[in-house]
């Protein structure tokens, strides 16, 4: 088939949520793509950070064929022998007592947020159906009709009222905002300690600190959305990590999978995860067995693999090289690790037209909102591939 008619047949026969790039992957294996007429491309989006691992990596796969040919789903009416497994190793390498798994980030979000709810109810009083939650503008948690409740971006919201209640929304970046918001009944604050879908929007050092201390003083749970920051991308396990900050839940997605299946999990202690009973949340694929060895061999190749020092090492490279290039374009150049955005001014034209030019060199970036190409490479890549990138950045970067 033409690369033509694969366009065709999703345009025809899909709705149209999205506006990718036209490129049609065929097959992927570490940092590189491959499209249906065999062109590479050096992947630079990491399915915004689900592939931190790299694509197809051998391990995960082996891990992922292995579980296949035993057991898949038991449903969580059972137990199954790799759930306890996942749980400890998350528990190991996040600090963190327990873990509740779930498929999608929506999901986890969501089951934070009744979480947290609860334990509003239960635990600090609030009466029957006044908890709040307090949210940030220029957030994005998912696309659930709750989470969408709470956005600040017209197009996430439009025509999908009426909309759930108890969110209050603040201005990010802005620890008295929290401050001035909470009252006897709010419940938690929900936050990503660095801003993706908005932009690589990173909060003054800290802000993240402050919000923390505030929400022990008032006794309100801080909520870390870490679902794309998560699991290394910013160079630490976690971006709250950055200022020591340990919220009480964090959410993660993502590259908890590595790539390979929808897996996602809140994080928390005992004493707030242990307020689920059962038969009050749940999910019929949430913790299956193949989800759990998935999950198990992708966190285990973030820490054998060294992934989280490469991230912060190499993205402090990319970081340098990147800010020596001198384009009139460019207003600001932000990241941490391996999550860079390089915002253009809006007189630039828009980041799209820059990401078709760098796929026309063989280099996949999505733009995000109108004018930040995000560059957040698979964490497994090396110098050498970055100082191929480079000159083609440059080039786009310079282009009339
Ligand atoms: C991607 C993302 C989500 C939603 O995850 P899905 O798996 O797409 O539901 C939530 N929060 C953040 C910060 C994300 O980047």
């Amino acid at each position: 088939m033409e690369i033509n008619q694969f366009i065709e047949l999703e345009e025809q026969y899909g709705a149209h949520n999205y506006h990718p790039l036209d490129v049609v992957i065929e097959k992927a294996e570490g940092q590189w793509v491959y499209d249906v007429t065999g062109k590479k491309y050096l992947d630079c989006l990491s399915a915004y950070s689900a592939v931190n691992q790299g694509h197809v990596h051998p391990k995960i796969l082996a891990a992922m064929i292995e579980q296949a040919k035993k057991v898949t789903l038991t449903s969580r009416a059972f137990r199954n022998d790799q759930l306890g497994l996942f749980y400890k190793q998350l528990s190991d390498i996040s600090g963190y007592e327990m873990s509740l798994p779930m498929n999608s980030g929506a999901e986890a979000v969501e089951t934070a947020l009744k979480l947290a709810r609860k334990w509003g109810y239960v635990v600090k009083g609030i009466p029957e159906n006044k908890a709040e939650i307090i949210c940030v503008d220029g957030n994005f948690h998912g696309r659930t009709i709750s989470i969408i409740s709470f956005s600040s971006e017209p197009s996430y919201k439009k025509n999908f009222g009426p909309f759930t209640p108890g969110f209050v929304c603040v201005p990010y970046n802005d620890a008295n905002a929290i401050k001035d918001a909470i009252n006897e009944n709010t419940a938690a604050v929900i936050l990503e300690p660095i801003q993706g879908e908005a932009g690589v929007i990173i909060p003054d050092e800290g802000y993240l600190k402050t919000v923390e201390t505030i929400c022990k003083f008032h006794n309100v749970l801080l909520i870390a959305d870490e679902i794309q920051t998560g699991l290394g991308r910013t160079g630490k396990l976690f971006a709250a990590d950055h200022e020591n900050v340990k919220a009480d839940m964090t959410i993660v997605g993502k590259a908890l999978s590595g790539g390979f299946y929808p897996i996602s999990a809140v994080l928390a202690d005992r004493k707030i995860l242990g307020l689920f009973k059962p038969g009050e949340h749940g999910s019929t694929f949430g913790g299956n067995p193949l989800a759990a060895a998935i999950g198990r061999a992708s966190l285990s190749v973030i820490i054998d693999e060294n992934l989280i020092e490469n991230s912060a090492t190499l993205g402090k490279y990319f970081m340098e090289k990147m800010n020596e290039i001198d384009s009139p374009y460019i207003k600001e150049i932000r990241g941490k690790g391996l999550f860079i955005g390089v915002e253009l001014f809006p007189e630039a034209g828009g980041a799209r037209r820059f990401c078709e030019a760098l796929k026309e060199r063989n280099i996949l970036a999505k733009e995000t909102h109108d004018h930040v190409i995000r560059f957040a490479p698979p964490l497994i890549i090396d110098k050498e591939t970055i100082d191929w990138a480079l000159p083609r950045i440059r080039e786009v970067l310079t282009m009339k």
